[in-house]
């Protein structure tokens, strides 16, 4: 068996990425999936610190961003 340290993981879900960055194009991620949850935890993260002043009407746009992504992921999805 092959030592296993040389093979990248998925920051995500801890998927291992084997075959070479190639074969996954969302690296680091295994799949746009967790890619979206990933970003999905860093918009959670701006939310709760206090960023600055924001309008409303800025944090109503992000949101309508995070869903399209969302949906976008849904009806892309492979598999
Ligand atoms: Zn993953």
């Amino acid at each position: 068996m092959a030592a296993k340290g040389k093979v990248p993981a998925c920051i995500v879900c801890s998927r291992q990425l084997e075959g070479g960055l190639l074969e996954w194009p969302q690296f680091p991620f295994c799949s746009q999936r967790c890619k979206l949850v990933d970003l999905g935890r860093w918009f959670e993260e701006s939310y709760t610190l206090p960023a600055g002043p924001r309008t409303a009407q800025e944090i109503a746009e992000e949101i309508e961003e995070l869903e399209a992504r969302r949906m976008e992921l849904e009806s892309g999805e492979e598999g």
